[in-house]
């Protein structure tokens, strides 16, 4: 049972200016509107304020979540809305942290009132149902004329740099009625960091409209929305999909409507009653109501109504049928509203039942890919993704620079993606800190606009990936306001590849502001957490004294120019401790070293070395490591970096590079396609280690060794010595030992065992080679 509540709907207007004819408030069961408060007074918004700031205080809580709402929150006015939000600010976030949303209609939205919210860090949804014919389906004002244009022009607003960071994203009512991939594409094309699909809210006593002829068409509208979604690389997080997985994975849902987690939201009324859900609205007259209020009762005794409590039992709180049905853990037995019914309440599966085992098993099932009949083998959208017969090659060995450029394509959407989602979790704009990652998101989404290729080449570096995930799971003890500033360092840096002027503060870390990709300055700020920096075309400038610039250095091979990284902060993501500076004479050994490796690598195995050109990003050296323990490395967060100790000799430096790109191929494709079970614990024999190994290090080891076999095969043929023939004879029998194992694991999804095959093609034409 939950001992505390987090998330509030606090109702500033019981008004709308539109007239939607699929709205809860008004067109539902619950008509209570008409006899609350138009607007919410300022003792009101205060006391309730008070209870949320006691409750906080008394459980301790980390943060709380206030979304205002209405009606439309906006018709509050910008300086009823400034005494409610200022209040809100003043009383909670001494205690804890505050997330304060708006949700809006847009219609009203204007520059003064997205100053105020940039002012106040409060962040802005906006519903919108697609493009102009989806949304004027029902969202209209009274006298039948269209909305479209104030949304649009809303959303704007929202996208310009100075707001896009209180642009939290768009709520989208389905309509089974308008086009899913129009909608889906209208929705797309207004940037949003964030988008949700909501059920239209219904109940067995007033079950959802369905095209006649059709069983679940739910399941369909969003299985489309979800295939185009996924084969677009997931641009923006889509809640409905994204919480369905977080629940199947025993994550938290992050939604009413998705898993099992207990339900810990209040909404207060403009007359400051506690009430539940606003959903409930729909199911009967005064269903959300608790006939308390803020005046009267704290937060822990409404939590006690029945209602509300009764909201955190988890499972047990279900019908017989959602107990016993295999998606549970995902659905949850569908919003609490859609399961009422006259007779019985809540205690039935949701309205929604037959199109939620539809849509449910498609996401949870296949999470990075959807199924189509046009791909043996399965996981077909992925064709989207990669060009033709780019699988084929892969699974073969080498791959080829367009696979591998495929590859880099579809690791720029998931890092896009990851971005969105540190910046939707920026802070206020108290401190310095703070500050300076919002203004370095506020001019990436302007270069973004403007200079795309400057972004990317920026945020697609190896270790940014590894610095999102580090805001985004946090380790015990992390500073993340310093980890969030970093943004402003990636900005600065593409700024500068863009040869625009712009003045920004940076996160000082360890004495360095650091321009991923292209360097670090040590300055003397004192005890200031952050420096000040002007970027221009023609560098670097700042008003504090500085010490010393180290540039990232690089080699150039097969004509591309591949970072030798030893200053990032963020490229410690490798198993074991990156070297720090590397000395000129250290600096000097790679640089020869690794153009030295590539030349000998490109005369030994060109296809495999053309691809390795392609794909590889940066080196990061590392310190040396006991003589006989693995030399080299690659981060699953770090799509195109290697982590090497430099060996001795070209040759075996030529096989690290070989070796740990094939990881770094193989680590990239596991996150397109399910290759094989992930749930499967089981150990296997490998011939090339003496522990046994999980399915994916056997995949991965087959993998490449796959290509050092055909490094050897290559070398004995050249230089026809006994040594370098055992050698290709070891490796290969390796690999053969590791295709029949896989094979013979159970482990394999069909497109695993594709992959496999692949493999087995290349070893069986290596036949006459014995
Ligand atoms: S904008 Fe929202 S509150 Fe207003 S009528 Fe439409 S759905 Fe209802
Ligand atoms: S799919 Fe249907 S039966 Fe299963 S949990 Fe959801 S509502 Fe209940």
């Amino acid at each position: 049972m939950a001992v505390s509540i987090s998330q509030y709907v606090l109702k500033v207007c019981s008004r709308c200016d539109l007239a939607c004819d699929h709205c809860y408030v008004y067109e539902h069961a619950d008509q209570s509107w008409r006899a609350k408060p138009k607007i919410i007074t300022e003792a009101t918004a205060s006391q309730a304020a008070w209870r949320i700031r006691e409750h906080a205080k008394i459980h301790q809580l980390d943060a709380v979540h206030v979304v205002l709402h209405g009606g439309e929150p906006l018709l509050l006015g910008h300086d009823g809305l400034r005494g409610v939000i200022s209040t809100l600010r003043s009383l909670i976030d001494p205690v804890t942290q505050l997330d304060l949303r708006v949700h809006t209609n847009g219609v009203l939205l204007d520059e003064k009132l997205c100053a105020l919210f940039a002012d106040y860090a409060v962040q802005v949804g906006v519903s919108l149902d697609g493009d102009r014919t989806s949304n004027d389906r029902h969202r209209r004002f009274s006298n039948g004329r269209s909305s479209y244009s104030e949304v649009g022009r809303a959303l704007e607003l929202l996208r310009k740099p100075e707001y896009r960071h209180v642009y939290a994203g768009i709520l989208c009512t389905v309509d089974v009625r308008n086009d899913p991939i129009v909608v889906y594409e209208a929705l797309l094309a207004e940037a949003p960091p964030r988008v949700d699909f909501l059920l239209p809210h219904a109940t067995w006593e007033r079950p959802p409209y369905r095209p006649p002829g059709t069983q679940t068409p739910y399941a369909a509208w969003l299985a489309r929305v979800y295939s185009r979604w996924v084969a677009d690389g997931r641009p923006m997080p889509v809640r409905f999909f994204d919480s369905l997985l977080a629940a199947w994975e025993g994550r938290p849902s992050q939604s009413e409507a998705a898993g099992l987690d207990p339900v810990d939201l209040l909404v207060i009324d403009t007359d400051g009653a506690w009430e539940q859900t606003d959903s409930l609205k729909t199911a009967y007259e005064k269903a959300p109501a608790t006939g308390l209020d803020v005046f009267a009762h704290s937060v822990d005794e409404a939590m006690a109504h029945p209602g509300v409590a009764g909201r955190q039992a988890g499972i047990a709180a279900l019908c017989s049928i959602c107990r016993e049905c295999p998606m549970v853990r995902a659905c949850g037995g569908g919003l609490y509203t859609h399961r009422y019914k006259s007779d019985n309440g809540f205690d039935n599966p949701s309205v929604y039942c037959e199109d939620l085992k539809v849509i449910i098993p498609q996401i949870v099932t296949r999470p990075r890919t959807v199924p189509s009949a046009s791909v043996p083998g399965g996981d077909p959208s992925a064709r989207h993704l990669l060009p033709e017969g780019a699988f084929e090659v892969l699974s073969a060995g080498p791959g080829d620079p367009a696979a591998m450029a495929a590859l880099a394509d579809s690791h720029w959407s998931v890092i896009r993606a990851l971005i969105a989602k540190v910046a939707s979790g920026l802070g206020g704009r108290g401190s310095d800190l703070e500050r300076a990652a919002a203004e370095g998101w506020m001019l990436l989404s302007a270069l973004d606009a403007e200079r795309p290729e400057a972004v990317r080449e920026v945020l697609t570096y190896p270790y940014v990936q590894a610095w999102a995930l580090q805001c985004l799971r946090p380790a015990k003890g992390a500073d993340l306001d310093l980890d969030y500033a970093h943004l402003a360092g990636l900005a600065a840096a593409a700024a500068l590849r863009a040869g625009i002027e712009a003045e920004l503060m940076l996160p000082v870390r360890e004495g360095s502001i650091y321009l991923p990709s292209v360097g670090a300055l040590a300055v003397n700020t004192g005890p200031g957490r952050t420096a000040v920096v002007r970027v221009s075309p023609s560098g670097l400038s700042t008003p504090h004294c500085t010490l010393a610039w180290q540039t990232v250095r690089r080699v150039t091979i097969g004509g591309m120019s591949i970072a030798v990284e030893d200053i990032d902060p963020f490229r410690d993501c490798q198993v074991w401790e990156p070297s720090g500076r590397l000395s000129t004479a250290r600096w000097n050994a790679w640089r020869l070293g690794l153009a030295a490796a590539a030349r000998q690598l490109a005369a030994e195995l060109p296809t495999y070395a053309g691809v390795i050109y392609t794909g590889l990003r940066s080196v990061v050296p590392m310190r040396p490591r006991a003589v006989g323990s693995r030399q080299s490395g690659t981060a699953r967060h770090a799509f195109g970096a290697l982590a090497l100790a430099l060996p001795g000799d070209v040759g075996t430096l030529s096989a690290l590079l070989l070796h740990e790109m094939q990881h770094v191929k193989l680590t990239a494709l596991c996150d397109l396609f399910d290759l094989f079970d992930q749930a499967d614990q089981r150990r296997f024999p490998v011939p090339w280690r003496a522990d046994r190994r999980p399915v994916e290090g056997l995949l991965h080891g087959t993998y490449a060794h796959l290509a050092i076999a055909d490094l050897w095969r290559s070398r004995s043929r050249q230089t026809p010595v006994l040594p370098a023939r055992r050698l290709f004879l070891m490796y290969r029998s390796w690999v053969e030992k590791g295709i029949e194992v896989l094979m013979q694991s159970g482990a394999l999804m069909p497109q695993g065992e594709r992959f496999v095959n692949g493999m087995r093609s290349t070893v069986e034409e290596w036949a006459d080679d014995s």
